[in-house]
């Protein structure tokens, strides 16, 4: 079995878990919906992007299979 050679100290312990907590996702809020939405994304909830709609909701689609 691997044994460590050094003792690590509560010094290294502590800089090594320096990075190991999550950070939060600084959302911000959709200047057309209200919804809170990642900086840079089109926004989930309205599809709007710089304010025009970039992607059609999957709801207001016509998915009419013989529709020419
Ligand atoms: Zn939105």
């Amino acid at each position: 079995m691997a044994v460590p050679q050094n003792r690590v100290t509560r010094s290294r312990r502590g800089m090594r878990r320096s990075h190991d907590f999550l950070e939060g996702g600084n959302p911000n809020e959709c200047p057309s919906c209200g919804e809170l939405k990642r900086p840079h994304h089109v926004c989930p909830s309205c599809g709007n992007y710089n304010d025009r709609e970039v992607i059609a909701k999957a709801d207001e689609i016509d998915l009419d299979e013989d529709a020419a």
